[in-house]
């Protein structure tokens, strides 16, 4: 009720949104109304005044009426001004009309008709303006007929009945009322219109941003998964139908996270959208380019003709990384890892195919990146056997299908055991033993060392105990600890449990960390190992010589020994008087920094000789044993203790 209240009294006015969208409507309805202004002159001239013989009064009164607005339309057209003008104009033709017939009164009907032709302007304004015209002119003109004024020289003539102001009234009425209504009728239809209108071209700007955003990624403008998708469907069926191949490269950059993690993720998106617009100048036209998440980019070649052509436009990608890229005033170094999979030799399956181009990116990571490798079907079934592993895993730790092996360290001097390395077997209850080689990497990757990795340090505690148990007081284990535990914080508190449930001597307890391990994460790996140093445990750097180290590092980790890697074992290949000069510095630096050095991977006499000769104290090998289980060590053990 008050919202009809308010609208009814509401002067009907243009919305503010239609004025600024009909500059054009009104410039054309300000020449339509010219000309039937001038039509209406012409009427005054020759029509209206026939009965009467006013003739000369039509011409003058419409000529002076049509020549003003002429003149306004010059200046005014397309304003408010010139509309209420109009207006005003169209009017006064009805009080020329009334008076070239000396007041008839049909001839007001005139009023009605000019107000209704008015709304042509879609704007009530100048109805309004034309209905104070009227009333206005009634009310003077009424007074004029009253005192009998003349223009022209003819009598003025409003009423043909005799003047008085309730007809002046009366009339004013029904214009006023004719006003309000088309008033209200124009605004009504100005907003209803104008505002479906605008809706209409909102909801169709937005349903083309939704689509664009939908099927783009924001950052590099490039197709998105599902965009990716539906275009491979269409590729598909071309393909088909033409007989033809197309190829699904999977692109991953390589150590994208690190570029991320070190200069930040605005350098990093920088960088993507690069690499979006470098990959777009190697392909064709045709050929589809995708970024279907963080540094993921897929690309289809369109009709493989050759295998050949294939690989040069792979590697023309590959080598295209090479160089250097400058963002954002960094210069970068960049390789990429790409795996192909075809269409429809690999599969005819879109999920397929991407999954099987992934696979072989995996491939190619894993074979030192910046490289490509097409899928085949042995890598899927390697992939398979892997996944089924991994899958396997939990259950085997379940099942207690993961055992350890001790290897025997010997002292070469008195060819006394002083401890072992133990090392893990999966003891599948279908294939046998597993040898880790085959797992742990695929732990690794998995995360399901950090499961397996508690276990085996339980596992090394508990076997120390049990060693000391059978009064074996001075034989160390060591384990082996991967790259993914140091990262985990637990290690440290791991390792206090271990030894704390077992109540062993932690002097007995060793771990093992490989050389890159200790390099690649210096500061977090320095930090943990400071923290389990204080445990009293014995730490000891594994394949020692393959990493990088230089004396001022090793300096600065708390470890008591080095582990000569195999790799260097294996060069003494003859007894005699050859110099191994690796193998001489390594047992040097050892000594150097005061750390018990000893060698893998001794397998014959003269190997053991050899170190023996240069200094190495401690060896483990074949030569002396392979890893056992915890039954047959302590039988080594056993013997080895009646030597003395
Ligand atoms: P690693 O730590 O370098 O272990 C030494 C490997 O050399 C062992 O292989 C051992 O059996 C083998 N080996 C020892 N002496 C000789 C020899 O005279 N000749 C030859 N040819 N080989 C010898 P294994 O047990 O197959 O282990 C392989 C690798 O798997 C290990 O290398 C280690 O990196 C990993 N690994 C083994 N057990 C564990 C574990 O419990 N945890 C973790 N994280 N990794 C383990
Ligand atoms: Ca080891
Ligand atoms: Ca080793």
């Amino acid at each position: 009720m008050n919202n009809l209240i308010q609208y009814l009294f509401h002067y009907p006015t243009l919305p503010a949104f239609a004025k600024e969208n009909f500059q054009e409507h009104f410039l054309m309805a300000d020449k339509i109304m010219l000309v039937l202004i001038l039509l209406h002159w012409i009427a005054a001239t020759f029509i209206f005044s026939i009965s009467y013989d006013t003739y000369l009064y039509g011409f003058i009164g419409g000529g002076l009426i049509s020549g003003i607005l002429l003149l306004a339309y010059h200046y005014f057209k397309g304003t408010l001004i010139m509309r209420s003008l109009v207006a005003i104009g169209l009017m006064l033709f009805s009080l020329i009309y009334i008076q070239q017939h000396l007041g008839r009164i049909e001839m007001h009907f005139h009023v009605f008709i000019g107000i209704a032709l008015l709304s042509l302007y879609k704007d009530p304004i100048p109805i309004f303006v034309a209905a104070a015209t009227t009333i206005l002119h009634h009310i003077v003109f009424n007074y004029l007929q009253l005192y009998e004024v003349s223009l022209f020289e003819m009598p003025v003539m409003v009423f043909n009945y005799g003047c008085g102001f309730d007809i002046v009234l009366l009339h004013g009425a029904f214009v006023l009322i004719e006003t309000a209504a088309i008033g209200y009728i124009i605004r009504t239809q100005i907003e209803y219109g104008v505002e479906l209108n605008r809706t209409e071209k909102e909801i169709s700007v937005l349903n083309q941003e939704l689509s664009y955003s939908s099927m783009h990624d924001a950052l590099t403008g490039l197709p998105n998964r599902n965009n990716l998708y539906s275009q491979l469907k269409l590729m598909i069926a071309n393909a088909n139908r033409y007989q033809q191949k197309f190829a699904v490269l999977f692109l991953d950059l390589d150590h994208f996270k690190n570029i991320n993690d070190t200069l930040g993720h605005n350098v990093g998106d920088t960088l993507l959208k690069n690499v979006a617009s470098k990959l777009k100048t190697i392909v064709r036209e045709n050929d589809i380019i995708s970024r279907i998440g963080g540094d993921e980019f897929i690309i289809i070649l369109n009709d493989i003709k050759e295998t050949i052509i294939l690989e040069q436009v792979v590697l023309k990608i590959l080598d295209e990384f090479r160089h250097e890229w400058i963002i954002k005033e960094h210069f970068l170094r960049l390789s990429a890892s790409i795996g192909v999979a075809i269409y429809p030799d690999d599969s005819k399956d879109i999920n397929e195919l991407m999954k099987y181009a992934d696979i072989a990116m995996y491939k190619a990571k894993s074979e030192g990146r910046d490289q490509f490798s097409f899928f085949t079907s042995e890598l899927n079934s390697q992939i398979h056997h892997d996944v089924e592993l991994a899958n396997d895993m939990h259950r085997a730790l379940h099942d207690e299908e993961f055992r350890l092996y001790y290897q025997p360290k010997i002292e070469i001097k008195t060819g006394k055991i002083i401890g072992a390395e133990a090392l893990i077997r999966w003891d599948h209850y279908e294939k046998g033993i597993i040898p880790p080689n085959e797992f742990i990497s695929i732990a690794e990757s998995t995360g399901f060392i950090l499961k397996l990795g508690t276990w085996i340090i339980e596992e090394t505690a508990r076997m120390i105990a049990r060693l000391e148990h059978s009064g074996y007081h001075d034989v160390h284990i060591s384990c082996n600890v991967s790259t993914r535990q140091f990262q985990n914080l637990n290690l440290y508190s791991e390792i206090e449990n271990a030894i704390s449930s077992s109540k062993i001597n932690p002097s007995l307890f060793a771990i093992e960390i490989t050389e890159s391990v200790m390099m690649e994460y210096l500061e977090i790996t320095l930090e943990v190992l400071k923290k389990i140093k204080k445990l009293g445990i014995h730490i000891c750097m594994d394949d020692f010589g393959t990493g990088y180290s230089s004396l001022s590092y090793l300096r600065q980790f708390p470890i008591d020994s080095l582990k000569i890697d195999k790799s260097f074992v294996d060069d003494i290949v003859m007894e005699g008087d050859n110099d191994y000069l690796l193998i001489n510095t390594i047992i040097a630096m050892g000594k150097t920094l005061d750390l018990n050095v000893i060698a893998e991977g001794v397998e014959e006499k003269f190997q053991m000789d050899y170190l023996d000769k240069k200094g190495c104290e401690y060896y483990q090998g074949y030569y002396f044993s392979k890893p056992v289980p915890e039954s047959k060590f302590f039988e080594l053990l056993e013997k080895n203790s009646t030597l003395e």
